[in-house]
């Protein structure tokens, strides 16, 4: 075997939540450091779009597709528009997020190793990392974010998957300064919310998404019904239209417990390190609010240990949540919709963010259905003791995303 290569940082994983740790390690100045990436695929182009809400005028500002100050969400009663001041909404493609994270790379000097990691050995001082190439790299710290499934199943599993359809128009058809957030016009499913979005870039060219929250995948034909079915609904002529690219995911949505440590000197990260919000599979601003904390502390010479992506009573709440929604104690779109038509739009979304004070998040929880909650609680606390008394069970892996045309795996 090669002598392994000596790094201060390993990144398993080069995907979303690696490729904004290499940015902000750019952004805080930070050189001298020895890195690696280890992925057998160099994330390049256009494989996912983020949408997501902050402050504007970070350095994601110049890379974003679009940004909408308001924006709606959509019951068969009624339509509610959002000021999102001092906060936006942000469309972030992620041909610039993965660009930028080049550039950062070869400012760093960083190493890439076009493989699978095989195994990953942390002794506490070091952490030895083979990958499939037969490559061995050995580092102070490693930023694991290669997706796996939580350490054990979750008392709700449910999945946000979705099919997009990026639409350009032949005449003016889009409102670029009308965002839809969540339209929950859409036929419901019979475990699960379903809801459409439509974020508009131009006015001839925007995305238009079909969501369920739900424990099943859909087939191919099933997301394309549904997302021709919400194209309909918002009125748009399908003989003006072309489907330029279709985007699929899957996400996590669990309260399952993602570790963030699993041993000294590996710290998980993304969708694997517990990034993504259990009760609405954002995980974007989490990321990379978990990447400027790890940049910072590499600058300052200190370990590269993030804080939790949300608070532990966050991750309660979004049990508490789920469970209600899926055992069908609440009904989907009303429990949204309630939260938005009940709280300013800004206490929601940080609350979403997992920074809102204990008084913000009762007034969020009591715009809730108290009954249904409350029996959803004593749910939770009876299934978590439960399950202490009863041995882990394994979770199930994420499944992938449904292609065009391909059957769902049973
Ligand atoms: C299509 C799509 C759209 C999304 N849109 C949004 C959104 O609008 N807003 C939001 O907040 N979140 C969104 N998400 C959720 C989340 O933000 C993304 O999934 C994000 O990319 C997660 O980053 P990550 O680094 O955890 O995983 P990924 O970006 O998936 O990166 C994981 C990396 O690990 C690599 N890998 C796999 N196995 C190995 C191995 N054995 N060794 C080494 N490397 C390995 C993969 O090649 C990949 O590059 C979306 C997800 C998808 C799939």
């Amino acid at each position: 075997m090669p002598d392994p290569v000596d790094v201060d940082l390993a990144l398993l994983g080069g995907g979303g939540a690696a490729s904004l740790v290499l940015a902000a390690l750019d952004r805080h100045g930070v050189r001298n450091l020895r890195v690696a990436v280890v992925d057998p695929v160099h994330r390049r182009g256009q494989d996912r779009t983020w949408a997501f809400w902050g402050l504007p005028g970070d350095d994601l500002e110049p890379l974003l597709s679009a940004r909408w100050p308001r924006v709606e969400v959509v019951t068969l009663a009624a339509r509610r528009t959002l000021d999102l001041a001092p906060l936006r909404y942000a469309m972030l493609r992620s041909g610039p997020v993965y660009r930028r994270a080049a550039e950062a790379e070869g400012r760093l000097g960083a190493i890439r190793v076009h493989a699978a990691v095989d195994d990953v050995r942390d002794d506490g001082h070091r952490v030895l990392v083979r990958a499939a190439d037969g490559s061995t790299v050995r580092a102070d710290w490693v930023l694991d974010s290669r997706p796996r499934p939580p350490a054990r199943a979750g008392r709700t599993t449910w999945l946000q998957h979705f099919r997009g359809w990026w639409l350009t128009a032949d005449t003016a058809t889009f409102d670029p300064a009308r965002a839809v957030l969540m339209d929950f016009r859409t036929p419901q499913p019979a475990r699960g919310v379903s809801f459409g979005y439509l974020l508009p870039v131009t006015d001839r060219y925007a995305l238009v998404e079909y969501t369920e929250f739900s424990p099943d995948l859909l087939t191919g034909g099933g997301y394309d019904a549904a997302l021709a079915g919400y194209r309909d609904l918002l009125g748009l002529d399908p003989s003006r239209l072309t489907v330029r690219e279709v985007e699929n995911g899957v996400i996590p949505m669990t309260d399952a417990p993602f570790p963030t440590r699993p041993s000294p000197r590996v710290v998980r990260l993304g969708t694997a390190g517990g990034a993504t919000r259990p009760s609405t599979g954002f995980t974007f601003s989490a990321m990379y609010r978990q990447a400027d904390q790890v940049a910072r502390a590499l600058a300052a010479g200190r370990p590269p240990l993030p804080e939790p992506a949300y608070p532990r009573r966050h991750r309660w709440m979004d049990a508490v949540a789920l469970r209600a929604l899926d055992r069908g104690s609440v009904d989907g779109p009303g429990f949204f919709d309630g939260l938005f038509a009940r709280n300013p739009a800004q206490r929601v979304l940080r609350f979403l963010d997992g920074a809102t004070t204990p008084a913000e998040e009762l007034a969020v929880m009591r715009s809730t259905p108290l009954l249904p909650m409350v029996a959803a609680t004593a749910g939770d606390a009876a299934h978590r003791l439960r399950d202490r008394l009863r041995p882990a069970r394994p979770a199930p892996p994420v499944p992938p995303a449904v292609r065009a045309g391909t059957p769902p795996r049973p």
